[in-house]
């Protein structure tokens, strides 16, 4: 693995044969005027090493992904204990980890995390009036796109499913998706089995309004709509086809790298 790549994620070049360092107070030698591949705000500084590459970023983001990554790995315990069902010590171990990890949560990604996790526990519990209370307080994070605010639905709306709610579940979950953005329209067929689940559970079939929605799932995958007996039918076998299938985004940076050599790799 080397260091100091010459092509980010993005395909922009990032090695310079000449080093202009005149009047940068940037401490690279290298590359003195990159700003942070992860807030594309402050300079980078700092070299951040994933399992197939390294990026470029600014201090305050290296904490931040330094953060995430102390957290997922003290997941693989947690889990542990959530297969055992020690539901109050896997709580007690987030909310500790949040404590004792503040200091580094520059952006509030730790606190909005461990607000999701105990959602998640407390649900898998069957605590659901305390999930209810948590998935509350997930939302009053801000939400970074729409797919954390369809994740925010599916879980308020699961919930509501538990508590024997269909109605208020479909109507959350609704209103959640009706909030698009076509960056995000690869992600559309993950979530369309909610709209199945909650209209079956009240009993009517999906709404029309939907299929212009689902549709546009299909083409970001540039497959067809399936067509099946029903709206929800056809929903989910999309759902299906595409699980594995790479989106547009994934196609079109494989076409502009060339594809064939791994896809993390210049
Ligand atoms: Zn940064």
């Amino acid at each position: 693995m080397e260091n100091g790549p010459t092509i980010n994620v993005h395909g922009q070049a990032i090695a310079r044969t000449e080093s202009d360092a005149g009047g940068s107070d940037v401490p690279s030698a290298n590359e003195p005027h990159q700003l942070c591949w992860f807030c594309k705000k402050r300079p980078a500084t700092h070299t951040h090493t994933q399992t197939n590459f390294s990026e470029r970023v600014c201090a305050t983001c290296l904490d931040r992904l330094q953060l995430q990554h102390d957290f997922e790995h003290a997941w693989l315990h947690f889990l542990e204990l959530l297969n055992e069902e020690r539901y109050d010590e896997v709580l007690a171990g987030v909310d500790a980890f949040l404590e004792a990890n503040r200091h580094r949560d520059h952006d509030q990604w730790l606190a909005r995390s461990v607000a999701m996790s105990r959602e998640t526990v407390l649900f898998e519990a069957g605590r659901y009036a305390e999930a209810d209370e948590a998935c509350d307080a997930w939302g009053r994070f801000p939400f970074d796109n729409v797919t954390d605010r369809w994740s925010h639905g599916s879980s308020k709306a699961r919930i509501a499913l538990a508590l024997g709610r269909p109605q208020e579940a479909l109507t959350i979950f609704e209103e959640a998706f009706s909030h698009q953005d076509p960056r995000y329209a690869s992600a559309i067929p993950y979530y369309l089995h909610w709209l199945v689940d909650c209209s079956d559970a009240v009993g009517q079939p999906v709404d029309e309004k939907w299929r212009r929605v689902a549709e546009a799932g299909a083409e970001d995958f540039a497959v067809e709509m399936p067509v099946r007996g029903s709206l929800g039918e056809s929903m989910l076998a999309l759902a299906e086809m595409t699980r594995e299938m790479p989106s547009k985004r994934q196609r079109e940076w494989k076409a502009n790298h060339g594809g064939g050599a791994g896809e993390d790799k210049p």
